[in-house]
């Protein structure tokens, strides 16, 4: 597939050229997609002609090398019919800027210096001014995030280059201050920022490509951004925000645990004096659970920021002092809304007690139902699992979300608002992923396996081969009866229960292929300043641990017999057409973090796939995925949501662990004040 726009050209071009000449006399063509034959590149000419000739073997594979060095509209192509080029160097540096290419950044980024006193003006004059027209074209939406980033990677590569000219500067004027006995210059050219702006990921938790992207988008509006990473405690936060004098923390977490560890950071923040606002964002958060359970506890602007894109203005409102009140005042009246909305919300839930839910749980006819036999007990291990049979199961639609572009690939491409930016993500994917398989720069590991197990009430009790011992994993119960609910489901009422007298299965797994992403992102942010790469590593890394998550799940149903002869293309098995489900602790069937150690332990996926668990169970590397596997014919995910306090104590009581304890896990899922 030849995806980039001149590529296309140049085969349309070089079709015709032969096809004419081979007596073709009449075709109906886009005249605006042809390219003159004799003005294709010779490398590229000869490139599509072996393709359309079939003259060589390996010709698709060196076309598609070579398509992405001829990007359609920008890079390249845009490079080369280069009458921008003749413009003066600021608008030069503009348009780079706006376009997003490198390719004469540094050249154009000396010519300026050359131009200016001191090379600080560089930035501070036509660079900065560059950026201000990409801050303006993202906010009036005329520019998505996609190419933001790609903005700031030549923004970054301009100032690298400045950087050595600046510290001679300033070396030179402390020298000279020096010997006349002055103070030396200790501060760096940070001065023209708009503000300053901590963000992390907290602790316990690893993801941060929605916080990175944040950052690249702040810094790209000229607001300085110290960027502590990922699983940073509440201590260094505030401890970074004091020393270095921020206007704004700025909290990132994924995990629900994270919710709560949010929580201890506004309380730190009141407790200890702080009075910058609070950012919140990251997947499981909410502009509902921080009015709810953040907001109440900081007496100052705490504001949930949905989209990376929003950033911007909500960080442009809050450090404007005439825009402040009004974008407070706001803020503080919808979270006031939201409290009362969901107290309303909690006094009319109706909540059965556990007994009565237990009763009326999910039936199934165990005397009749067919129940499989895996092909084998036991785990097996997936080493160094090839990541080229896994691309062909990567759901690409999450990928585009990433990005805050709307819509389901491959619909989004024709979009007209979105689909070029798409089409240009997609295929800057596709280039790093071809690079990311054939250069072997993840490693993918996966291990699953099957164990008899029955269910006693909500607990699921395997049997561990050879051993005679078992494990138990406690499940939780929905208990809230909305309208029309029958029934009250829980996992565990997807296996035989022991009184039955059948032997039924369970299946787990655990998959990561995010061995080696942070060494390969970290070596473009930092060596190549090309944050851009970096996030897209990470996107496509992530894409690929679901994609192995959707292939070996897709295994595991033909070993267990059922799935043998299931055919199912892609878009099915993303759209789970198949038997059975794979739920993931901490997402809403079971929402309990803590059982992950036990999993783990089951599979002994540490020691065989190298993923780690945090202190709040979130996986390292990001790139994993660890589940259950369930194979009765009516299982489906559904939501524990809100729960009583004595269903949570009987679950402490199976879980062997302290009310206060489970209770703090459970947060989000109690149904009571505790
Ligand atoms: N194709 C998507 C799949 C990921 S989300 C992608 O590539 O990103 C779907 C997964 O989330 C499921 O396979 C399951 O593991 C988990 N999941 C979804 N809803 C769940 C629920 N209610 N309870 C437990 N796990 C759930």
């Amino acid at each position: 597939m030849i995806s980039s726009a001149t590529s296309r050209k140049a085969m349309h071009s070089v079709f015709l050229f032969h096809a004419i000449k081979a007596g073709m006399d009449m075709g109906i063509v886009n005249a605006g997609q042809l390219e003159v034959y004799d003005q294709i590149p010779q490398e590229l000419r000869d490139a599509c002609e072996d393709v359309i000739l079939n003259r060589r073997p390996d010709s698709t594979e060196r076309l598609l090398e070579l398509a992405p060095k001829y990007k359609g509209t920008g890079e390249v192509a845009d490079t080369r019919d280069a009458e921008w080029r003749s413009w003066p160097v600021e608008k030069r540096l503009e348009h780079a800027l706006v376009k997003g290419m490198d390719q004469f950044v540094v050249a154009d980024t000396e010519e300026a210096r050359q131009q200016f006193p001191r090379p600080i003006e560089v930035i501070e004059g036509p660079l900065m001014a560059g950026m201000n027209v990409v801050g303006d074209l993202f906010g009036a939406g005329k520019m998505f995030l996609p190419q933001v980033v790609k903005s700031a990677r030549v923004m970054k590569k301009a100032v690298a280059y400045l950087e050595p000219f600046m510290e001679a500067e300033k070396a030179a004027n402390n020298a000279e201050k020096e010997a006349r006995g002055e103070a030396v210059e200790q501060a760096s050219a940070r001065n023209s920022s708009r503000g300053r702006i901590v963000l992390a990921t907290v602790k316990g938790d690893v993801h941060d490509i929605g916080k990175n992207i944040v950052g690249v988008v702040l810094r790209c509006n000229n607001f300085d951004v110290i960027d502590l990473g990922v699983m940073v405690s509440c201590d260094k936060i505030l401890d970074v925000a004091k020393a270095e004098n921020a206007d704004i923390i700025g909290l990132s977490g994924l995990i629900t645990p994270s919710l709560d560890e949010m929580t201890h950071v506004a309380k730190e923040m009141q407790r200890q004096g702080y009075s910058v606002p609070l950012l919140i964002g990251g997947a499981t958060t909410s502009a509902k659970h921080t009015a709810v359970k953040i907001a109440p506890h900081f007496d100052h602007p705490v504001v949930h920021i949905v989209d990376a894109s929003l950033s911007v203005p909500a960080v442009e409102s809050l450090l404007d002092p005439s825009r402040k009140p009004e974008f407070v005042a706001k803020n503080a009246a919808n979270q006031l809304r939201d409290r009362t909305n969901y107290e309303a919300m909690q006094s009319n839930r109706k909540l059965v007690p556990y007994a009565e839910a237990l009763q009326r749980r999910y039936a199934t006819d165990w005397k009749n139902i067919q129940i499989d036999k895996p092909a084998f007990v036991g785990t097996r291990l997936l080493d160094n699992f090839p990541l080229s049979e896994l691309v062909p199961f990567i759901d690409w639609s999450p990928f585009f979300q990433t990005w805050e572009l709307r819509g389901k690939y491959p619909k989004i491409f024709e979009d007209p608002t979105v689909g070029e930016q798409a089409r240009k993500v997609f295929d800057d994917a596709q280039t790093l992923l071809k690079r990311i398989v054939d250069e072997k720069l993840l490693t993918a590991r996966g291990i699953y396996g099957f164990w008899p197990a029955v269910s006693e009430g909500d607990d699921i009790v395997v049997s561990i081969p050879g051993s005679g011992t078992t494990m138990r994993f406690p499940m939780l119960r929905q208990q809230w009866e909305r309208p029309g609910q029958s029934d009250f489901r829980s996992l565990a009422d997807y296996i035989a229960p022991a009184e039955s007298g059948r032997t039924d299965y369970l299946g787990a797994f655990a998959v990561t292929t995010g061995i080696g992403c942070d060494e390969l992102a970290n070596k473009f942010q930092n060596e190549l300043h090309d944050d851009y790469s970096s996030i897209m590593t990470k996107a496509i890394a992530d894409r690929l641990a679901e994609a192995f998550a959707e292939y070996l799940h897709q295994r595991a149903r033909s070993d267990w017999g059922y799935g043998v002869n299931e055919r199912l293309s892609t878009d099915e098995l993303i759209d789970e057409k198949y038997r059975g489900i794979r739920p993931a602790y901490g997402y809403p069937a079971c929402p309990d973090h803590t059982e992950k150690p036990k999993l783990f332990k089951l599979l002994d996926a540490e020691a065989a796939t190298g993923i780690r668990l945090t202190e709040s169970f979130a996986m390292y590397p990001a790139a994993s995925i660890s589940g259950l596997y369930f194979a009765h014919p009516e299982a489906r995910y559904f939501s524990v949501d809100k729960i009583t306090r004595d269903q949570i104590e009987d679950y402490a009581r199976r879980k062997e662990m302290p009310l206060s304890e489970i209770e703090r896990w459970l947060l989000p899922n109690l149904g009571y004040d505790n």
